[in-house]
């Protein structure tokens, strides 16, 4: 495949292969197991995982669990399950920064064998205090000029475990006046008498995150190391340790926007703020932006994968409409999604005219455009119908084709049905409407040829399913939901309406449904059978509306 130009990172990939650089490429997907994924994780497994397969190189999946107090064994193994669903394998390349911990360690000595790191017993406080600005150097920590027989010894004692947390940091000795921040004597190492998920409890001493990074790109042999933007001015530093230490790689890091979402938090921190205080059910809530979420939801693999190659990749942030990835997900669905009925909003109908024990069954077929590609199933028509209460009026507009007293209209697949009345309840909702059907009309066409607009989808009130339907929407109702200008509080901007769970009623193919299945309910939009159904509960959940029915609500507001 060529990927000339396809963007700058490519652009390189391929010139370091061409050039002769690398024979291989080789990536990584480095997260933090400290929560789930979301979507803006996946153009970051897509473009690692991608640009491997492209040139056909490698792309491992490592886990930056440099930080013990965070990390859990749940977030390892969500992390591997969702980037196996994106359609992404490691293969045996599946590592941890934590087995480098030993080797990361040496390299630490090295540098104080060096004279390039010391051991600094100031506080944290100080030390921040002592960094200076952007327009001020720093100040040089009394300890910067200890003798490495001295650093060395405290450094073993540190990792002996003979000192509590936070009373002694290691210190890289860079220069406390370098315009980059990053590069005044950064802290190496902690104090922290942590368990570890993995080490357990070898460790009081643990690498800081730019101090594991990049050592663990080269022992890997990465050789393009790609991160978001906001590592820009890390990298003075991570190409200060590479230079520095007897590392087996030079890896090069490179930048790239990270993705931000219209009407979405993409923060793991603000995530795990809505799943703890309960704004959602869970990190796979069908709200949340996580790959889990999305997966319940219904979206596919393959949308979220070809959203991600149609965002592209740029050099400055900017903010994607979530309508992209809402397009991605219903250009999928409509060329994979079987077509049934199901009625969200029932209100029953009789017709009169029809044999109350019969029973006619419809052969309709799942892929209207294209009946052979998924065949048929048979729907069954009865007397008493449900059709959905939003398809009638009893006192329409003109241009309103659904059923009306006096009005004809097709219910899709079966018969003409003329409504001649309702049954109206105490309150004088409407409970029921009457009609008559033509049975000259059978398949939905007059032999006469008269002309009939509007067709409604049904479902036989006898044989219905009835099923829990939640029907999500955004999350925030708010575009920017972390906008200044809407308080310093994200969760203000939630959308007090983003989920309706309706009682609807199903066509009866719909039964023994699996979870993960997906279909269009035809003229509502897709909906995927939710992990949680039994035997005795059928649960959908709304993936996505046909159109995008919120920029019609929106437009009307603001008009
Ligand atoms: P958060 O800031 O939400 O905590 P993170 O960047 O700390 O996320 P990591 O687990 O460190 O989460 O991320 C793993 C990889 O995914 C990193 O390389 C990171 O740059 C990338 N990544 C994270 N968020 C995004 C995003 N919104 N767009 C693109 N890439 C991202
Ligand atoms: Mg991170």
């Amino acid at each position: 495949m060529s990927n000339e130009a396809k963007d700058f990172i490519r652009e390189i990939v391929a010139g370091d292969l061409a050039g002769g650089k690398h024979r291989e490429v080789v990536t990584r997907f480095p997260p933090e197991p400290n929560g789930y994924l979301h979507i803006g994780h996946a153009k970051s497994i897509a473009l690692n995982f991608g640009i491997a397969a492209e040139f056909g190189g490698r792309c491992h999946l490592r886990f930056d669990d440099t930080n013990p107090s965070k990390e859990e064994m749940e977030y390892v193994e969500s992390i591997k399950e969702d980037v196996r669903w994106l359609g992404f394998d490691w293969g045996r390349h599946l590592y941890f920064a934590s087995d480098y911990f030993e080797q990361l360690y040496e390299w630490a000595v090295h540098l104080i064998r060096e004279g390039a790191a010391y051991v600094d017993d100031q506080t944290a406080e100080e030390i921040r205090a002592t960094r200076g600005t952007l327009t001020h150097p720093g100040a040089p920590s009394p300890y910067r000029g200890r003798p490495p027989e001295e650093n060395l010894d405290l450094f073993q004692r540190m990792r002996a475990g003979e000192f509590p947390d936070g009373s002694r940091v290691l210190r890289a000795k860079i220069d406390m006046a370098a315009p980059n921040l990053n590069l005044r004597d950064p802290v190496l190492y902690r104090i922290l008498h942590a368990h570890h998920h993995r080490t357990g409890d070898a460790w009081c001493v643990y690498p800081m995150y730019d101090f594991a990074h990049g050592q663990s790109d080269a022992i890997e042999r990465i050789t393009h190391s790609l991160c978001t933007l906001e590592f820009e001015n890390h990298r003075p530093l991570y190409e200060w340790f590479i230079g520095n230490l007897p590392v087996p790689a030079r890896p090069r890091q490179i930048e790239f926007a990270r993705l931000n979402l219209t009407y979405t938090v993409l923060s793991k921190r603000k995530l795990l703020r809505l799943v703890k205080e309960g704004h959602v059910n869970g990190w796979d809530d069908p709200r949340m932006p996580t790959i889990s979420g999305l997966r319940r939801r219904g979206y596919p693999p393959q949308a979220i994968r070809a959203f991600c190659d149609r965002i592209g990749l740029a050099k400055r942030d900017s903010t994607v409409d979530v309508a992209l990835l809402e397009w991605a997900v219903r250009d999928h669905l409509n060329q994979t999604a079987p077509r049934v009925m199901g009625v969200l909003d029932p209100l029953k109908v009789v017709i009169e005219n029809y044999p109350e024990d019969q029973v006619e069954e419809f052969d309709a077929p799942y892929f209207p455009d294209d009946p052979p590609k998924m065949g048929f199933r048979k729907v069954p028509f009865t007397r008493e119908l449900y059709v959905e209460r939003g398809d009638f009026m009893e006192e329409p507009p003109k241009k309103f084709w659904r059923l009306a007293p006096g009005r004809e209209v097709r219910l899709r697949w079966a018969y003409l049905i003329t409504c001649t009345g309702v049954v109206k309840d105490d309150d004088g909702r409407v409970v029921e409407v009457r009609c008559t059907y033509d049975p000259a009309t059978r398949g939905g066409n007059a032999p006469d040829g008269r002309r009939v607009k509007g067709t409604i989808h049904w479902v036989s009130a006898r044989h219905a399913l009835a099923a829990e339907v939640r029907l999500y929407d955004r999350l925030f109702s708010d575009p920017d939901p972390e906008a200044a200008e809407s308080g310093d509080d994200f969760l203000a901007n939630l959308n007090p309406e983003s989920l309706e769970v309706v009682e609807a009623r199903l066509e009866p193919s719909l039964a023994g449904a699996d979870a993960g299945e997906r279909y269009q309910l035809e003229r509502q939009g897709y909906f995927s059978v939710d992990p949680g159904t039994t035997d005795a509960r059928l649960v959908l959940n709304r993936t996505v509306a046909l159109r995008d029915s919120w920029a019609k609500i929106e437009q009307k507001l603001k008009g």
